[in-house]
């Protein structure tokens, strides 16, 4: 059955007494999707599965990983769908492992006094750079403000100051971070990419800085200083390049706010003052009047992981795709928790959307092949920095150009049904009107993230396709709770975020009710599906970052 519905998209009229109305009104013919058969014994027992003990936290190029892929791999057999590349199930994407080791103190001198701060607990450091040893050794400390070099919004946080070889110390998030609006030279409140940290070190690289410390603060970082170490520690991944991490700096790393405090004091400056400096336009770089010295070893690995891909063809076009993405991996081990478990797990992180994956394979080959092509990718190394959905992006097996759009699944939330969905990155494009679409037989109503200060655009799969123009919507149950209203909902949210997320205490709960996870990947399912079945391209909105890209790789397929 297949029956057109005409859902008119109105002009935004939220804002009371505003009296312009704009002439376009788009209509998108959506076509009615039928209810899924969607099964909650798949997703309990390849959660369950996944995220036990002998997957070891499924970490790239490790045993857990093999074990992994070969699960999700047969599972989408099982589902009936046909290997994605070719003959294989398999896309190798080739990684470096790095794992540091004999890390020194980070010794600070030349100051009113002298400092050594501990690896883990004060500070903590990475070397992109595929060398057996790596030091620092009494390079000049700069402080750089928020790290940013913007041309294009006037900002410079590097001029007038030549970091070559010195240790640049880094503030997390963007200068109008804490600010009430989303109006501002950085988005206002919401994090712009030059926010990540990502971005600091790329940028520090760029301008030859021998080192890159982001001072640690909660609030704009997002996340505590657990997670920065659980996820610094041990073996890190990045992708192999010609050069061998030759343009990157030599180390990277996090270090503690009280830590930074004092290195501030000891040059006579005062963090908290130079954290409000860092906001103005036209800041200065401050020297900090004293030399960093750290070393390690790296233990280099080469390793070819794995994206997990399979496809359901489409029945009247094939070479029209759709694509759901989910991430396979996680941490692997980690930092114990008080107990001596030291795996992370990574039931809901993201052992569920990997489950979704097959759950939707499962569904579409049961309701028959839509009119256009399904694929469902499992990426790895999202936890690394986006790199298995980067490398299928940079490297894509079917064209971008033909792939119509996507969902991406990162963790599904367990604290029952939600009255709302979480979009991330709410209105950015056309496929908002594909979730409302979904959401409206259930009632259930779409809202923007509350929180566009921690930046969970550029902290998911979707940003690698987003980048190179593909529409991917992102979105999660929200946390407006059928039982309990936005109290219940939040403290379920504070509960992982303070006690499971990026740690060994993500596991699998029997005891878990999966009546809101169902009720998800029914929207997940039902979105896709429209975009499987509709004859429409839908873009990325009028003004947004990514049209143009869009715009452009489909005009030249
Ligand atoms: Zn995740």
């Amino acid at each position: 059955m297949k029956r057109s519905l005409l859902i008119f998209v109105l002009p935004a009229l939220a804002l009371a007494g505003c009296t312009k109305i704009e002439e376009e009104d788009a209509t998108l013919a959506l076509p009615e999707v039928a209810a899924p058969d969607l099964s909650v014994e798949t997703m309990k027992s390849i959660t369950e599965e996944l995220s036990s003990d002998a997957y070891e936290g499924r970490a790239p190029g490790t045993a857990g990983e093999e074990k992994a892929t070969k699960l999700i791999s047969a599972k989408f057999a099982e589902a009936g769908l046909e290997p994605g590349n070719g003959d294989s199930w398999f896309q190798d994407v080739p990684l470096v492992g790095i794992t540091a080791k004999n890390m020194s103190p980070l010794t600070i001198r030349g100051g009113e006094s002298d400092f050594s701060f501990d690896y883990g607990s004060d500070y903590v450091v990475a070397s992109y750079q595929e060398q057996p040893k790596v030091e620092v050794t009494d390079s000049d400390m700069v402080f750089v403000g928020y790290g940013i070099n913007a041309p294009e919004r006037g900002w410079n946080d590097y001029a007038d100051v030549d970091v070559k070889g010195k240790t640049v110390v880094i503030l997390v998030n963007d200068p109008d971070f804490g600010t009430e609006s989303l109006d501002g030279e950085f988005g206002g409140r919401a994090m712009t990419y030059y926010g990540r940290w990502t971005y600091k070190y790329e940028e520090a690289a760029r301008q030859g800085a021998a080192a890159a410390l982001i001072i640690h603060d909660t609030d704009p970082a997002a996340y505590g200083w657990n997670v920065v170490e659980s996820s610094w520690t041990g073996e890190q991944f990045y992708a192999q390049s010609a050069n061998g991490g030759a343009d990157q700096t030599k180390l990277n790393g996090w270090i503690q706010k009280e830590a930074a405090a004092k290195i501030f004091a000891a040059a006579g400056e005062d963090l908290a003052a130079q954290m409000r400096a860092a906001k103005e336009k036209g800041f200065k770089a401050v020297d900090l009047k004293q030399k960093a010295s750290v070393s390690l070893e790296n233990d280099i690995k080469k390793t070819d992981s794995k994206n997990v891909i399979g496809v359901l063809k489409g029945k009247t076009r094939p070479d029209e795709y759709v694509i759901y993405t989910a991430h396979w991996d996680h941490l692997g081990h980690c930092k114990p928790a008080p107990d001596g478990d030291d795996i992370c797990n990574g039931a809901i992180d993201n052992a569920t959307g990997t489950a979704a994956l097959v759950a939707l394979a499962e569904a579409y080959v049961k309701a028959g092949a839509p009119d256009r092509s399904v694929i469902f990718l499992a990426v790895t190394a999202e936890e690394s920095g986006l790199l298995g959905s980067k490398y299928y992006a940079e490297n894509p097996i079917y064209p971008l150009s033909q792939t119509v759009g996507g969902v991406n699944m990162d963790a599904f939330a367990m604290a029952g049904p939600a009255t709302n969905v979480v979009v991330v990155g709410k209105g950015k494009s056309e496929l908002d009107a594909y979730l409302e679409a979904a959401l409206k037989e259930d009632g259930r109503v779409a809202e923007a993230e509350p929180t566009p200060e921690k930046g969970f655009y550029y902290r998911s799969d979707h940003f690698s396709f987003a980048k190179l123009g593909v529409p991917m919507i992102y979105f999660e149950g929200g946390e407006d709770m059928v039982d309990g209203g936005r109290e219940a909902g939040e403290a379920a949210a504070k509960d992982y975020t303070d006690n499971r997320y990026h740690g060994p205490k993500d596991e699998y709960d029997p005891n878990w009710d999966w009546t809101g996870v169902m009720g998800d990947l029914k929207v997940y399912y039902t979105v896709g599906r429209m975009m499987a079945m509709t004859e429409d391209w839908p873009n990325w909105n009028e003004g947004d970052e990514f049209r143009a890209i869009r715009d452009k790789s489909r005009a030249g397929s």
